[in-house]
């Protein structure tokens, strides 16, 4: 139990969180807004990307699809082409599907309350507590990892991140410290100083401004927060795909909606033995995702004719492509830079 004198001292660090927000605060252009879409859309892009390298994403990704019923008229592969380059494209799928959600279950209008807003497709506590805090000036700490790191060395708290209860209780922290109507520039705050000082290596602690209150800075002991176990090791899968084509045309065919790559294109996995004699090289290509190392082997082959190619695509569901269509469909990125270096050129 914290006592009354330590309540107080986290709303004066959430207090001076604030003043310092208002004067350093980075000027990004979704911060002019509180139309839920927008933000919706900028938490989810910059969830995985640096708000830099993500910047001209999310400005194409608004100029195009403006608004709700833009983003739910468009096609899948328009949305997850405007998605190239962020990579997680199982997000940009979830951000179409939860956009037709709410024109039919909303009638077109964002809902407002965190619990309907958790209830979008890909919407998790983090995205619900920004937008309803952000739009619609809802208590809720959006609790992240900048929450975890900030508060955990503020306070000195060992409480072990990795677990599944420290969404709640970093969000009991964030709470005590969080002015009365000022849920969404704290929200903002934090990410702020999360993000340009409280940094996860090398904290910038004498620009920070809580640094008289911090005490893991003043023990010394930065670098024990936050406290983390280990995560379980990724396992390693291996894949073989082949590039099948004749005269600058390929085979490809869209994924399914399960396991990885959802929804994005590929070539073919299995192809008629007798092309294994077309072999002109071979690749092996190292990528890692979340979870899995993946080790991928991609087979060039060269068959003989075109109409190779269509017997196969008729009879096994792909389609023939050239580089210039090929630049209207989204791959997963290690296939994206076979074509790349196959095409030498940015697909
Ligand atoms: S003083 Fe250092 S460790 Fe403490 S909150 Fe500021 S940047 Fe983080």
């Amino acid at each position: 139990m914290k006592t009354k004198k330590q309540n107080a001292d986290f709303l004066h660090v959430g207090r001076k969180l604030l003043d310092w927000y208002k004067i350093h605060g980075r000027d990004l252009p979704f911060r002019k807004t509180s139309d839920p879409y927008k933000i919706w859309i900028c938490e989810i892009i910059f969830q995985q990307t640096r708000i830099e390298q993500g910047l001209n994403h999310y400005n194409n990704f608004i100029q195009r699809f403006p608004d709700l019923k833009t983003l739910a008229a468009a096609e899948n592969d328009e949305v997850l082409l405007y998605w190239k380059g962020l990579g997680y494209y199982s997000r940009a799928l979830n951000l179409h599907k939860a956009a037709h959600q709410i024109m039919t279950e909303y009638k077109g209008v964002f809902p407002q309350e965190y619990d309907d807003i958790l209830r979008l497709k890909g919407v998790g506590k983090y995205t619900a507590a920004a937008i309803s805090s952000i739009c619609f000036g809802k208590k809720i700490p959006a609790v992240d990892g900048n929450f975890y790191r900030v508060l955990s060395r503020v306070f000195a708290d060992d409480f072990d991140v990795s677990k599944s209860k420290a969404f709640d209780y970093f969000s009991d922290l964030a709470l005590k410290a969080m002015p009365e109507n000022e849920a969404g520039t704290f929200n903002e705050a934090m990410m702020d100083l999360g993000s340009e000082i409280c940094k996860p290596k090398n904290p910038l602690c004498e620009n920070c401004p809580l640094n008289e209150d911090c005490l893991a800075f003043n023990l010394g002991k930065i670098q024990d927060f936050p406290v983390k176990t280990k995560k379980t090791k990724p396992t390693d899968l291996a894949l073989q795909y082949s590039f099948v084509e004749f005269e600058g045309e390929f085979l490809i065919k869209q994924r399914g909606d399960d396991f990885i790559w959802k929804k994005l294109y590929e070539f073919p996995i299995e192809v008629p033995k007798e092309w294994n004699a077309f072999i002109t090289r071979q690749k092996t290509v190292l990528h890692k995702l979340t979870h899995k190392n993946l080790s991928i082997v991609i087979n060039h082959i060269v068959v003989e004719s075109r109409e190779m190619m269509e017997i196969f695509a008729d009879e096994n569901g792909f389609m023939i492509v050239n580089e210039e269509e090929a630049h209207q469909k989204s791959f997963p990125k290690p296939l994206e830079n076979y074509l790349a270096d196959r095409f030498k050129s940015k697909l």
